[in-house]
């Protein structure tokens, strides 16, 4: 084979693996919960309304989805703590009798993986405080924990110490099971509307989320799955960290959002962004100048100017990420000089709107060179 063939099928063979990497990516970010999470989600709906006949079916269903038996057993541990002894009891009791009747069926199930011991170097309040700060996103307090220091006690130590601490079942299905069982009961949006920005500082999707919503609509009921839907649409709208929500966000911010980001762009982001051009890109003044808002997690693809470009922060939270370095967080005030022909991207942090200027700078060079997205993978890493 020449040595030119052979360039010619490298190139084939680069550009496949690309497009084939684009594709992964664009739906990786569409996709929903899987079969193991989506059988947490009846499981946890039905040791909350205490359904033990519906429940039987999830666990079984569960079972034969791939969850191990330590798993399931944690799930049902855990949710004493959002839906009291009774239920968690019942639930851990219906379980016992699945296994059973498959064992006598002949099904063996996978035990899973026990919890690995307790840190030595640490109590539970210090582990519970660190795990809950984590999840979280910030250290929480509030008037409800001044008036009664011994429910913050049992919340951090208890619940975030020596439940969450238990390492056989990961945070993300944790907050599946209990988003599941906050709305299958009544009377607790708020305690529901937390769950959810916990969800989503563990990495859970929007897509997920809503994928999450589907499997009450459809297995668990109708009234369920509005009530978590108007209550994701809040926490989708919450932005913890800049302290406004997402409806008077054009109020707080300086310049107008404008409109979505047209479709020639905004092919090339991640989530939703807006786009309001303050300055024209014409001939006159040869500096283009847009107003940028990204919601939540919304990100541009990686990519380069030609000509550079410069960023000042207006609102929000934020970041910038040049390729090989780590993230640079952005406020308010923040300056970004991007130097010609940089890999960067940027965008907002996962519980924040963020506001920037976007200045194209010796826009003669030509146009901006668009790279592939920031998967989830590499951006549910930035703190
Ligand atoms: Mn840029």
């Amino acid at each position: 084979m020449n040595n030119k063939f052979k360039a010619i099928l490298a190139g084939i063979f680069i550009c496949m693996f690309s497009i084939m990497t684009t594709l992964e990516a664009q739906n990786m970010k569409k996709e929903g919960l899987n079969a193991k999470q989506q059988n947490i989600v009846t499981i946890a709906a039905f040791t909350a309304k205490g359904d033990l006949q519906k429940l039987k079916t999830a666990l079984s269903e569960g079972l034969d989805a791939g969850l191990t038996v330590s798993e399931i057993k944690e799930i049902l541990v855990q949710l004493y703590a959002y839906t009291g002894f009774p239920r968690s009891l019942n639930g851990i009791d219906a379980f016992m009798n699945v296994l059973k009747e498959r064992e006598q069926k002949g099904i063996k199930d996978k035990p899973g993986k026990e919890p690995s011991p307790m840190p030595a170097n640490k109590n539970n309040i210090e582990l519970g405080t660190e795990i809950q700060t984590r999840l979280a996103g910030k250290p929480v307090t509030g008037a409800i924990y001044a008036f009664s220091p011994v429910i913050d006690q049992f919340l951090k130590g208890h619940l975030f110490g020596d439940i969450f601490g238990r390492d056989n079942l990961d945070f993300q299905s944790r907050e599946i099971a209990t988003i599941s069982a906050l709305s299958s009961m009544q009377g607790v949006n708020s305690q529901l509307q937390a769950h959810f920005n916990i969800g989503f500082n563990t990495g859970l999707t929007e897509a997920q989320m809503k994928s999450l919503i589907s499997v009450l609509e459809v297995r668990v009921g109708r009234g369920e799955a509005d009530n978590a839907h108007s209550v994701l649409s809040k926490a989708l709208g919450q932005q913890i960290k800049g302290g406004y929500p997402m409806n008077t966000l054009s109020e707080s911010a300086i310049f107008p959002k404008g409109e979505k980001i047209p479709e020639q762009y905004s092919k090339y982001f991640v989530g939703t962004a807006y786009l309001n051009m303050l300055v024209a890109r014409d001939n006159e003044f040869n500096c283009p100048i847009g107003n940028v808002t990204f919601e939540p997690r919304a990100r541009n693809n990686w990519h380069k100017h030609p000509g550079g470009q410069i960023l000042l922060a207006t609102g929000g939270r934020g970041y910038y990420q040049e390729e090989g370095k780590p993230a640079r967080e952005l406020h308010p005030g923040d300056v970004v000089k991007i130097a010609p022909n940089v890999k960067h991207w940027h965008g907002a942090a996962p519980d924040s709107w963020f506001v920037h200027l976007s200045i194209e700078t010796n826009v003669q060079a030509g146009s901006p060179e668009w790279l592939e997205p920031v998967t989830d993978e590499e951006y549910n890493k930035l703190k």
